[in-house]
């Protein structure tokens, strides 16, 4: 079967209401197709089409835009929604919430520890806070109780919820606790699917299928489900690791392919890895569970689970997974960048050095913290180079001579400081004299280090 068609916007512009109206953001009617086809708003932010008279339209654009890969909510937080495989053929949407499981055997002091671990972690990166995001109790004491009692716990977080058990009848009371907060109820398998559906229906929430290894099995599962009215679906294909490593894979790979570029809406929904799951193989050290448990949420972190489960409490086998996440669902077609000027970072004053760096985010973020790093509070000229890296934009031509003195002298930086001195980064020597000659040979240019780790030392060795 072939790919879905891209759908352009003048596909989407011959179904809108034409009339420019002004009641969506954009304003007019092209502007707001555009941002249809990109997915960046969505069709209730035009007023008009849902009015009497547009039902036809309004469901042509409804399945226009449907993404081959189902969009679900779990408590506030999206999963899925994918259009593409490959995330350069256009763009990745719903970063993957990683979920911490919380054994219904822990000790309420534990238990609460765990809640609070998951809650407080951030990581700062790129001037963002990463964050883990859901919790998942997780039933397996035996103990009805004991899992009513996880479930009342966790729900005092904010944090969305995935409800671990396969008894129907656990689950249901669990369920109760925290319908409202629309938890994902995981899962439903070969043996429990018609009390699961049921529960699923009752209590609008979503629901996972778990079949290991069997796509089969579980595309029939998602078939009996869809007939059965339920339509929030998440799909659990299964994980392994050593000798079933090649089969998981193969297994998400195939599942993502078959959904997007074969059409196949019956396992078009979001992919669960849980790979909590490995800490099942018993009698080995936790470290090696941990670390083969997050070298297999990094493997299906690009291989394409929508949704991870993890058991691991340690923040070095968190840390990977946040920071690669961040990378993988930024948009690939925009640089990720920050807002060009002039920024003092520490406690400035009129001997501070100045220096230069581009808009890039990532080398922003770098050199802002090797400047705090040599403790000598800074200046910072920020160039906007279209977020293109120094190397980059100067190889564009998007960071130049004139680029950077126009950026100096817009920053206002000469009443700021009573010396004349610039220091421009490494790649940039090439520019001192030009550069000079653009300031009116009224400022020193310096060549500070290639890499802005040298920063420290440059200033120590340069700024007295
Ligand atoms: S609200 Fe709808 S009809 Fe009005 S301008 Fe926007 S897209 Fe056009």
């Amino acid at each position: 079967m072939s790919a879905k068609k891209k759908i352009g916007p003048l596909d989407i512009y011959a179904l809108l209401p034409k009339t420019n109206c002004g009641k969506c953001e954009p304003g007019v009617c092209m502007a707001f197709a555009a941002r249809l086809a990109e997915h960046t708003i969505s069709l209730e932010e035009c007023p008009p089409l849902w009015e009497k008279g547009q039902e036809a339209n309004l469901k042509k654009l409804q399945e226009m835009l449907k993404p081959p890969v189902k969009e679900v909510k779990i408590g506030e937080v999206k999963v899925g929604g994918q259009l593409v495989v490959r995330r350069h053929e256009y763009r990745y949407f719903n970063p993957v919430p990683l979920a911490v499981t919380l054994d219904d055997t822990l000790p309420e002091v534990d238990l609460l520890k765990r809640i609070k671990k998951v809650e407080e972690y951030g990581y700062s990166y790129i001037g963002k806070t990463l964050k883990l995001d859901m919790l998942a109790p997780r039933y397996v004491s035996g103990d009805p109780s004991k899992f009513e009692a996880t479930v009342k716990k966790a729900s005092l977080s904010k944090l969305p919820l995935v409800l671990w058990c396969t008894d129907p009848g656990v689950m249901e009371k669990a369920v109760a606790l925290v319908k409202e907060r629309r938890p994902l109820l995981y899962a439903a398998t070969r043996e429990n699917w018609k009390e699961m559906a049921e529960l699923a229906l009752k209590y609008g929430c979503p629901l996972a299928l778990y079949s290991p290894h069997d796509l089969k099995g579980l595309k029939s599962l998602a078939k009996t489900m869809l007939a059965y009215g339920v339509q929030d679906l998440l799909l659990d294909p299964g994980v392994g690791f050593g000798e079933e490593l090649r089969e998981t894979i193969n297994c998400f790979t195939v599942l993502r392919n078959t959904a997007i570029r074969g059409g196949d809406e019956e396992v078009g929904f979001p992919l669960v890895a849980s790979t909590a799951r490995v800490w099942e193989d018993g009698g080995r050290k936790p470290e090696e569970l941990a670390w083969e448990e997050t070298a297999l949420a990094t493997l299906l972190m690009v291989r394409y689970a929508d949704l991870i489960i993890l058991r691991s409490e340690e923040v070095w086998s968190w840390l990977p997974l946040i920071i690669l996440r961040e990378n993988i669902y930024t948009d690939p077609r925009k640089p990720v960048s920050v807002e060009a000027g002039m920024r003092a970072i520490g406690q400035v004053n009129e001997n501070s050095p100045v220096m230069v760096t581009s808009n890039f985010a990532l080398t922003y973020f770098t050199v802002a913290s090797d400047i705090e790093n040599s403790k000598v509070p800074s200046y910072l000229i920020v160039v906007d180079t279209g977020g293109l890296s120094v190397e980059s934009s100067i190889a564009g031509r998007k960071m130049t001579a004139q680029t950077i003195a126009d950026a100096i002298k817009a920053s206002g930086v000469k009443d700021k400081v009573k010396h004349r001195k610039v220091i421009l980064p490494g790649m940039a020597a090439r520019y001192k004299g030009e550069l000079e000659e653009l300031l009116g040979f009224e400022w020193e240019v310096l060549v500070g280090p290639r890499d802005s780790s040298g920063i420290p030392k440059f200033l120590a060795d340069h700024w007295k």
